[in-house]
């Protein structure tokens, strides 16, 4: 009953998206913090991240939310991106990971092969490295 109730409530309002999903991971983040310090400014940015989740939550106004969150979806792809590259290195424990020396590019090489010749796909360049 109380299930039917709040999907009849939550009816043609916008509900939960990523964007809601972070407000929600920064307010957890800022309770724990506010564990430790006694800064006032912490919880008006916890209440106002809370305010603001709910606001969206409950909101009609779909289109605008939608388009909000597909902003902060845009915002937040290369720092997701770059999360998950390391990652995925931190569990590849077969392979050395390193930048080209002349242009910077992201290169791993296996490890244990003692000191090899690289070359850089990227440039062209070639170096030694140990592996
Ligand atoms: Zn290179």
């Amino acid at each position: 009953m109380i299930r039917r109730a709040l999907t009849q409530f939550m009816a043609g309002r916008y509900g939960g998206d990523q964007l809601n999903m972070f407000l929600i991971v920064v307010y957890v983040i800022l309770c724990v913090i506010g564990l430790f310090v006694r800064w006032g400014i912490l919880e008006l940015i916890a209440l106002v991240l809370v305010i603001l989740c709910l606001f969206r939550s409950l909101s009609r106004n779909i289109d605008r939310r939608r388009a909000e969150n597909a902003k902060f979806l845009q915002l937040a792809r290369p720092i997701a991106r770059r999360f998950s590259s390391f990652r995925a290195r931190m569990g590849d424990r077969d392979h050395r990971y390193f930048k080209c020396p002349n242009c910077g590019q992201q290169m791993r090489v296996p490890r244990g092969k003692g000191r090899i010749t690289v070359h850089c796909r990227s440039c062209g360049a070639t170096f030694e490295e140990k592996s």
